[in-house]
């Protein structure tokens, strides 16, 4: 269905009863059906994490209900021509964002957050450290000048890198993610380990894009829906598609081995040939087929 699909992201960290979530759950559910919204809304006793997208005024009909049930809320707002979620859910989990410790709850905002001129102004004025908390699978699309890349598959691996990492515990970190929420837990963790001056980018990248795009964020910026990511515009990507073996996004443009579709994988499964397929089938059937091709070789050589 043609027409412009409004995207926003939020999340608050706020104590939700045990008792309250179910029925908080079931009424969200209910609100974002009707509105017939996409997307995905996690629930738990530290608070509320979603991006949901809708048309029209929805998702401002949205945003008002959210805010009437959960306070003051910052959203970060995007659009895109098609429809970026398949289904709308709401899920009750134990963490809205997954550390791995449910203990480490951030509660009050606190004077960390650096809004985009102050994070601005401090890159180019002063020695601190740029720490980027996302996955590899999202650096690798794009990320802040100079920032250091903690290679992680999952964010939960935080915790370790920190410990592992030799960045002097005096020095200033400047972090940031995505929307913000991983740093609210990242920052804790690394206060924990005696790191003294923390920050982190208010709404992260996707803040930032908002207000100054083409500066020190390079690249694009890696988002859990269909549009796999959006420019310095906040456009959808049109570089990445994810990758129909792994998942990943990517940029690989190849005529499918098997079928000849015109397809796009990613870099890392562009080195094992049968992969070079459209989908997991077609890589099925190359696979089978070089495989026949060895074993044939085999007999003619008995
Ligand atoms: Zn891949
Ligand atoms: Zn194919």
């Amino acid at each position: 269905m043609p027409g412009t699909w409004y995207v926003t992201s939020f999340y608050k960290f706020l104590p939700v009863t045990e008792e309250t979530l179910p029925s908080l759950c079931d009424f969200l559910r209910h609100e974002g059906d009707v509105l017939e919204l996409c997307g995905l809304i996690l629930l738990a006793p530290e608070g509320v994490n979603g991006t949901v997208a809708g048309q029209g005024k929805t998702i401002s009909m949205f945003k008002k209900l959210l805010v009437d049930e959960f306070g003051e809320l910052e959203f970060k707002d995007s659009t895109c021509d098609v429809r970026p979620f398949k289904r709308y859910k709401v899920d009750v989990r134990d963490e809205i964002v997954a550390i791995g410790d449910p203990t480490l709850h951030p509660r009050v905002k606190e004077n960390d957050h650096l809004p985009v001129a102050e994070w601005n102004t401090i890159l180019e004025q002063e020695d601190a450290v740029l720490l980027d908390t996302r996955n590899t699978y999202e650096t690798a699309l794009g990320k802040f000048k100079n920032a250091i890349d903690p290679q992680l598959s999952h964010f939960s691996e935080f915790p370790a890198f920190v410990q592992k990492c030799t960045i002097p515990k005096d020095k200033k970190i400047l972090m940031y993610c995505t929307g913000g929420i991983r740093c609210e837990k990242a920052a804790l963790e690394m206060r924990r380990q005696g790191y003294q001056h923390v920050y982190q980018l208010d709404g992260g990248i996707l803040k930032y894009l908002e207000e100054s795009p083409y500066r020190a964020f390079e690249g694009e910026c890696f988002v859990f829906d269909h549009r796999v990511a959006v420019n310095q515009e906040l456009e959808p990507s049109s570089r990445y598609k994810l990758c129909p073996h792994c998942g990943d996004p990517g940029d690989k443009h190849v005529a499918c081995l098997e079928c000849g579709t015109e397809a796009v994988i990613c870099a890392t499964c562009e080195v094992d040939v049968p992969r070079r397929t459209c989908s997991l089938n077609c890589q099925y059937h190359t696979r089978r087929k070089a495989l026949n091709a060895t074993s044939e070789l085999q007999t003619t050589y008995e």
